[in-house]
Formats: C-alpha cells, structure tokens, sequence
C-alpha cells in the first residue's frame, strides 16, 4: 500500500504522465478500436489477496486500460458532443478528489457549498441569466431534467403525489419535439407520468419545436380531459443544434399555466457569447434551466449548472431532515441535499472557480467564438462542394451533412455514408458520429473540444473528401 513517501514520488509521475498525455494526444487514435470483451478478458477473475506494487498497475493502466480508451480530449474529437476537460480542471479535479470532501450540507464543508453559490452567480453573469432565479451543480443534465419535472410535479399536486402516490387520475402530459433528447423520456418514465403521455410536437424545417403544432396538442389534451403540466425546449438539440423557440413556447406556456423546463445542454455555453442570447429571449419566464459546464466550458465531468425560478418549490420537492442530518445551521444557509436528488456530493465548484479564472472570460468567449466559426467554415465547404449536401442550418458549432456525388443513386446513400464514417474513424484519426435526419443517414462535424483549432478542422474535412472520393 502507498505510504506518504511513495505518495508524492507516484503522483509526481502520474502528473508527468498526464502532462505527456496531452501532449502527444494527437498520436493516439481518436476511438478506441478494441473489440467488445477484449479488455475484460485481460484482467484475472478475483482481485488480488496482497497489495501490488503502483509500478505495476500504472503500467497496466498504460497498457491494457489505455488502448481501450476513446480520447474525448483530442483535439480530433468531432463526434457526439464536447465533453471538455483542460488544465485548470484537471488541477481543480486532483485537489478535490485529495480533499474527499462530502458536500451534501453547508456544515460539511461550508466553503464548497458557498462557493457553489458563487459559481452559480458567476455562470448567471456569464450567460446572461436574468436574476430572479437560483442555480445548483447537478450531476448532469439528464438529473436536472428529473428534477425539474418531478418539481412540476409536485408543485401542480400541491406536494399530494410525494405524500401519498399517484391516484390514477392525474393524466399529466408532458411536451416535447421529435429533437428533444432522450432523457427527457427517461424523466417522464421516472417521475411516473408513462412514457405515452410524453407528446413529440413536430420540428419545422430547421428542426425546432413547431409551436403551433405544440398549441394544438395541448387543446387536444385539454379536450380529452388530460392535465398539460410541463413543455421541455431545447436550446442546441443533440441531431443538429436547433434551437427552439423560447419566446413562443413560454407566451403558450403562460397561456394554459404550463411549466417550463429548458434543455440547454451544450448550447448553454454559447450564451457567454453576447451575440447568441437571442437564444434566450422569454427566459424570465421559465421554470428552470440546464447547460452543461462539463459539456462546452472546459469543465471536466461533471458539473450540470441548474437554475430554477422557485427555489421553495424544489426544496419542498426534495427536502429531507433525518435525525443524523439535523444541523444548528439548517434553514439560514444552502444544504444543496435538498436541491436535488443525490445526498453525497462532490466538491464541483472548484473546477469551476478554477477555470473561469484561470481562461478569464475574453479567453473562453474566444474559444467558443472559433469554435462557431471553425462550425460556419466547415459549413461553406459542405455548400460549395458538388459531392456534398448539408443537412440541416448550422446555428452552432455542429455541421449535418452528407456525401451525395451525382452518379449515386438515392437508395445507396444511406450505406455509402455509412461506410463513409466507418472509414473515417477507422483511420484513427478522426472521430465523427451520425445521426438520422428525415430518414437520411446524416454525418455530424461537432466542432467542440477545448484545444481543436483551425488546423485540426481543416485536416479533417480534407480527410473527409479524400475518403469520399476514394468510395465510389
Ligand atoms: C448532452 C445532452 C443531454 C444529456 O446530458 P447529460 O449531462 O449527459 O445527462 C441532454 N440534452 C441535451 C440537449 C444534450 O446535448
């Protein structure tokens, strides 16, 4: 077991290593390439009887862990969604895993849950958050969501459904579009509303909610006798980046005494971007709010910013006050157990203060700022290239597009994109994911990761038409 002397010589060399790792990241292939069981066959069946020398499991850390590691921090990461880490982070996460603090309430470590609140502060300024609400670091966004709906829950049965169950007639519906991501399903599946009563309102042509279509299905509702509780928008769906339109939803809203939640979970970040608050205008109508600092501002997983409206309706929702949690400070100060699902917390903030900080604003808006443009530039080669297609507009930082040459008949494109982005990742090179936009096999350029620059984007789209025209 590691004593205090070998403690500071082991980890003098995982930060070496660390270092190292960012430094050559570029030489590892993006995805991983291991086939499903390959890791777990390289491990013995029982853990060992005796302690192992660090020398040894750092060296299989290296060996067998690694190669099954897909390298989200590239900066050749273009697939899903940035999940960005940076040095700061990295900083802020080694002390906060050295401190093993439990932040459940103020007393268990009052600076964790002041400074939490100040973060939630600083986000507010940075985004442009109107005040009048109150934030809270959730685990991730899908968490927020749960959270959000079960408040709406709770505070439209006047607390009845915490305190005695459904009764069968509540018939809540729940709102959302054909882009809204899959955890707003897992939330309704959760909070016990069933998965039929979450109503998909159509996308218009840009793949944002239709909200006529979403106006009509409430009055449908309301005409079968079911009880409209709760409209989810996006801002920056998972597929294309969409942005629906808040304003609207939240004039409906007000209309028939909806609640509403928003899912900002990446697009969140852009809001620190003055130029992309219009994403956000009837925001002082919401209910809450999610993005994702782990998501898109160089903050490692994870660190889910919430901010709700109705701070007494979600610790009503939530509050617990065991005998063994009973505190003299409880009531003047933040417990951040009653804010939400989880007891145990980290210590999230930190990585926060420690980032926000050290980039300082002008650095993280400019990051952001490039990324879009890198996102606009990929989009202009998309349009001027005969052989392609976009897909869907590029309000953000994700371009949807396919290969399409002319000599190619419409029912092979699905495969031939398909092999296209098999291709692609395989080189190792590169790590692009897809999704399905009306039926079309679709390619996502996301443009994200803290440290891609120019140079990167521009090797992979000349990747990208170089293994195209070699298909076909
Ligand atoms: C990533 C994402 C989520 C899920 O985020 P988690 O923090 O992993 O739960 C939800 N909604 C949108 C729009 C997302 O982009």
């Amino acid at each position: 077991m590691l004593d205090k002397k070998d403690f500071r010589k082991f980890a003098h060399q995982v930060v070496d290593w660390m270092a190292d790792y960012y430094e050559k990241i570029e030489q590892y292939p993006v995805k991983s390439g291991v086939r499903p069981g390959e890791i777990f066959s390289l491990f013995p069946d029982t853990p060992p009887e005796e302690g192992e020398p660090m020398e040894i499991i750092l060296n299989d850390f290296e060996e067998k862990i690694i190669p099954g590691i897909t390298h989200w921090q590239s900066p050749d990461f273009f697939a899903y969604f940035p999940a960005n880490s940076s040095y700061p982070s990295v900083l802020a996460e080694m002390l906060t895993a050295t401190l093993g603090a439990q932040c459940m309430v103020w007393e268990t470590s009052p600076a964790a849950a002041e400074l939490e609140e100040k973060m939630m502060h600083w986000l507010m300024y940075l985004t442009g958050m109107p005040s009048g609400f109150e934030g809270v670091i959730q685990d991730t966004a899908s968490t927020a969501t749960l959270t959000s709906l079960l408040t709406a829950r709770e505070q439209h049965s006047r607390y009845t459904i915490n305190a005695r169950g459904f009764t069968g007639n509540e018939k809540f519906r729940i709102y959302g579009s054909e882009e809204t991501h899959s955890s707003i399903e897992k939330a309704v599946k959760i909070a016990g509303f069933g998965k039929e009563n979450l109503v998909i309102c159509r996308v218009r042509n840009d793949f944002s909610m239709d909200t006529d279509h979403l106006r009509k299905n409430i009055q449908n509702d309301l005409r079968k006798g079911y009880h409209p509780l709760a409209i989810v928008a996006t801002l920056g769906t998972t597929g294309t980046t969409s942005i629906d339109p808040l304003k609207e939803i939240t004039v409906i809203a007000k209309e028939f005494g909806l609640w509403v939640h928003v899912d900002a979970a990446l697009a969140g970040s852009a809001l620190i971007l003055p130029e992309y608050r219009y994403m956000i205008e009837g925001i002082e109508d919401v209910d809450t709010f999610v993005f994702n600092a782990h998501k898109w501002l160089f903050t490692n997983f994870d660190c889910s910013a919430y901010f709700v409206k109705d701070k007494e309706a979600l610790i009503r929702t939530f509050e617990i006050l065991p005998e063994y949690l009973k505190t003299q400070t409880h009531g003047k100060v933040n417990d951040y157990r009653d804010w939400g699902i989880q007891l145990g917390r980290r210590f999230r903030a930190l990585k926060l203060w420690f980032v926000i900080r050290n980039f300082g604003v002008h650095k993280m808006q400019e990051i952001i700022r490039d990324h879009i443009r890198l996102a606009q530039m990929i989009k202009q080669k998309v349009e001027d290239h005969p052989a392609f297609e976009l897909l869907a507009p590029v309000p953000l930082n994700t371009v949807c597009f396919r290969y399409h040459p002319a000599n190619v008949k419409q029912d092979s494109l699905d495969s031939i994109n398909q092999q296209l982005l098999e291709t692609l990742n395989q080189t190792g090179k590169v790590y692009f994911t897809h999704t399905r936009l009306r039926g079309k096999f679709t390619l996502r350029f996301m443009i994200g990761q803290t440290y891609t620059r120019q140079e990167h984007v521009e090797k992979a789209w000349e990747l990208i038409t170089r293994t195209a025209g070699k298909l076909t």
